[in-house]
């Protein structure tokens, strides 16, 4: 597989397309991204790495951080995060608070925001200092020691926070909330807020298809683990779009409000996809066509 060509030519044959999509703009600094950036990269297992476009311009990775605070918890607890919150699909927006009062506060997966602070939450009551934690993972990993937060991103979001703080609130009135509400809040947006390349994103996600091994070649957690994570990527990854997505893509991903995409391929490597503008259901929309375009010309994909 002549990967290098493969990714170009999708690269070119979607050029003309971007800007496709619309910027999110609930987070205003986020707004100001230019919509016609676009890049794409793999990292494979094997140590390969190809490129294209604007593959080296950090954005907001937003939700995808959403995989490493889960595998940091797991990584250092097991299972016991499962209490807290459920690995279903959760059928409504990522930012919903009804079903959490409906469901009385166990959010129902780690990818909508009311899991993602619960596991914010955890992380922070493990490890002291939650965004430091995922941080610091996400640099060795990515073998880029300048992975930083955005303040301006992480003070935009908290400005315009209220939907994230309703939703900590009613955990915390469900006793599903550890930490200080406040406390969580910053972390969460703090670890929304970290700037990476799709380069980066795509290296520091290969211990989900290595099976749980870390760039070091020591062990973050077991490969059961690493497929439980991959799993969910799968069911609950991309937004209320999880069933439309596995049906074009196929490989367990996660994306995020930024535009990006990260997608695993377990055994083989990782892409990650950049594209500012979002369909409606908040996935990108050239970030979707160039991962459907990649698993039906490979046939890589999970099935
Ligand atoms: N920081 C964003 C929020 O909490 C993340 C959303 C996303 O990327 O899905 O609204």
């Amino acid at each position: 597989m002549d990967l290098h060509a493969l990714l170009d030519r999708i690269y070119r044959e979607l050029l003309p397309s971007a800007g496709s999509g619309k910027v999110a703009d609930y987070i205003p600094a986020l707004a100001a991204v230019d919509p016609r950036r676009f890049g794409l990269a793999y990292a494979g297992v094997d140590g390969a790495y190809v490129g294209a476009g604007d593959c080296l311009e950090p954005f907001s990775i937003q939700s995808i951080s959403k995989i490493f605070s889960l595998s940091l918890v797991l990584a250092r607890e097991g299972e016991a995060i499962w209490a807290r919150v459920g690995r279903e699909p959760s059928g409504t927006a990522f930012n919903s608070l009804v079903q959490l009062e409906q469901e009385r506060g166990i959010p129902r997966n780690p990818f909508i925001n009311a899991g993602a602070l619960v596991v914010t939450d955890r992380l922070h009551a493990l490890s002291g200092a939650a965004r430091e934690a995922l941080r610091d993972f996400l640099r060795t990993e990515s073998g880029n020691p300048g992975v930083d937060f955005d303040a301006g991103v992480a003070a935009s979001e908290a400005e315009h926070g209220h939907r994230n703080a309703a939703l900590a609130h009613f955990l915390a009135a469900y006793g599903n909330m550890e930490c200080p509400v406040e406390q969580v809040l910053e972390q969460y947006f703090w670890q929304c807020s970290l700037r990476m390349s799709c380069a980066d994103l795509a290296r520091a996600g290969l211990f989900l298809a290595r099976h749980g091994l870390r760039a070091d070649g020591t062990r973050l957690f077991s490969a059961s683990e690493a497929k439980r994570v991959n799993a969910v990527m799968l069911t609950c990854g991309t937004y209320d779009a999880a069933g439309e997505f596995a049906y074009r893509v196929g490989l367990p991903s996660k994306s995020g409000v930024g535009g990006g995409i990260l997608a695993v391929l377990p055994n083989r490597g990782c892409l990650c996809v950049w594209s500012p503008g979002l369909d409606p259901k908040g996935n990108s929309v050239l970030g979707v066509e160039v991962l459907d375009r990649f698993t039906t010309a490979t046939g890589w994909s999970v099935f």
